[in-house]
């Protein structure tokens, strides 16, 4: 220490006397342990709290002083806090009864990991700013695409979210379909591109056009079939009269398992369209994707090895703790010459065939999201993660047989995998119904609009959950209603 300030220290002179020292590495070690035990705690009280937030828009934040502490506080009292505000204000995300949007699992390999990540808290943009991080990276994407069946020549990197993914695949449509004169000259005085999408497709993607600056009227909602995929021969129609009419066809966006309903475009149907007129392809199977470590699912996603890029997250079914999505690239050096810089200051010289995975993605920084993969993975073993999803989808099987024998009940869409969507007479009486459970609090359901329709999601898929966790569904409408 060049200074000489012995740890603890205030290391200028403060404005008032520093009473209380800073916090030191050596207690971070003591209230490590703490949040240890606390964790555990928590995680055993889950059943007894109400899933959902049972509080008012504004009630934390009044507890909170308006202005920040000019003098260091003690962790005692920091913690103290924590324990009286926080965790009566959250949704209970790790909840075994959390059937609502889709699950973000965390199991404890996964937690354990990020610890150690916090503990070297590290940037893995370059290679050398953390080697380890971009190797483990790379073999953590084999590993996945392996254990989804992708096919051999699949590579990929580790965003953030399926957003991210999808922009990145946008990005690159864009520029691909520019003849790469867009990364230079921008999109003035160029054509007018065209993204094809289904109605069922998230809307990261209609974020991703806006953000790319095609924008949203260029995004084109293909008509789906009966079962809620995109119909391959509307998709052809559409390009055909794109190009008749003078656009630029850029893309396809594929939908494996969409949010609101579990959609699955037709994905060798829309990929073969798509190559037939040169279009690049992005299959989004953010949900879906963790369910591919089954063989016998992997027909809904039929010729996803044609994909020119894949994303899925296992920050939602696999017990990789957000923040975790998986993009697969046929060939990265398309995205690459997209999203790829290397100013003078970001040079690794001499070593011009190594990955930095900054190229990849659009932020610079990036968290260090493969330990995590790595810990999961062997802590469970492909074998108990496909015993947990086949159990998720067995469960909601047969809750959907007993919600649609129920009186007043109607199934809506049935599984897709594990989500099903119901509802209750009418409307009213089904938005009125999902306000009594949220507030009930043993389990927690959202909604979506269907054909026009308000229809309650039920999504089976947190890492923790039970047989008699699904069936409480049941039983909380029986008792609601
Ligand atoms: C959840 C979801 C997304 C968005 O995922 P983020 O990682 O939150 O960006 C996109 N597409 C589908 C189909 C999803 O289910």
């Amino acid at each position: 220490m060049a200074q000489g300030f012995a740890s603890g220290e205030c290391l200028v002179v403060p404005l008032v006397p520093c009473v209380t020292a800073p916090m030191t590495h050596d207690e971070l070690l003591e209230w490590s342990r703490r949040a240890a035990e606390w964790a555990l705690d928590y995680h055993k009280s889950l059943r007894d709290r109400p899933v959902r937030a049972q509080v008012d828009y504004g009630a934390t934040a009044t507890q909170l002083p308006a202005v920040a502490p000019e003098a260091p506080e003690p962790m005692s009292h920091i913690f103290k806090d924590f324990e009286a505000i926080v965790p009566d204000a959250m949704t209970h995300w790790q909840h075994p009864r959390f059937f609502a949007y889709f699950a973000a699992n965390a199991s404890p390999a996964s937690m354990l990991a990020e610890q150690l990540t916090n503990a070297i808290a590290a940037q893995a943009m370059l290679w050398q700013t953390s080697p380890a991080a971009t190797e483990i990276e790379q073999v953590m994407v084999g590993w996945l695409r392996d254990a989804l069946g992708l096919a051999g020549h699949f590579t990929g990197t580790v965003h953030d979210s399926a957003t991210t993914a999808t922009l990145c695949a946008v990005l690159t449509m864009r520029d691909r379909a520019m003849g790469w004169r867009s990364v230079e000259d921008g999109l003035c005085g160029g054509p007018r591109l065209r993204i094809y999408a289904s109605a069922q497709t998230h809307s990261s993607v209609d974020k991703a056009v806006r953000l790319a600056g095609i924008g949203q009227a260029n995004l084109v909602k293909i008509p789906t079939q009966a079962d809620y995929g995109m119909d391959p021969a509307a998709l052809d129609q559409a390009i055909r009269d794109d190009l008749a009419a003078g656009y630029k066809p850029a893309g396809v966006v594929v939908c494996s398992g969409g949010t609101s309903i579990g959609a699955f475009d037709p994905v060798a149907a829309c990929i073969a369209v798509a190559k037939a007129h040169d279009l690049y392809t992005h299959v989004d199977a953010a949900w879906a994707g963790s369910a591919m470590i089954c063989p016998e699912f992997r027909a809904l996603w039929d010729g996803v090895d044609r994909a020119d890029s894949v994303v899925f997250n296992p920050h939602k079914w696999l017990g990789v703790q957000f923040d975790c999505a998986i993009q697969f690239l046929a060939d990265p050096a398309p995205q690459i010459r997209s999203l790829g810089l290397r100013p003078d200051y970001l040079q690794t010289l001499g070593q011009d065939q190594i990955v930095n995975f900054n190229e990849w993605t659009v932020p610079l920084g990036r968290r260090f999201r493969a330990l995590k993969i790595w810990f999961v993975l062997r802590a469970y073993g492909l074998e108990g993660l496909r015993a947990r999803i086949r159990n998720h989808v067995a469960w909601a099987h047969e809750l959907a047989d007993v919600v649609g024998e129920m009186g007043g009940f109607d199934i809506v869409t049935p599984c897709a995998l594990s989500l099903f969507t119901f509802r209750y007479r009418d409307d009213a009486a089904t938005e009125a119904l999902l306000a009594r459970i949220n507030d009930d609090g043993r389990v927690y359901l959202t909604q979506t609009q269907h054909e026009g329709q308000f229809v309650i999601r039920v999504q089976v898929g947190q890492f923790d959950c039970t047989r008699h966790d699904v069936m409480m569904v049941a039983k909380v409408l029986r008792d609601l209603t």
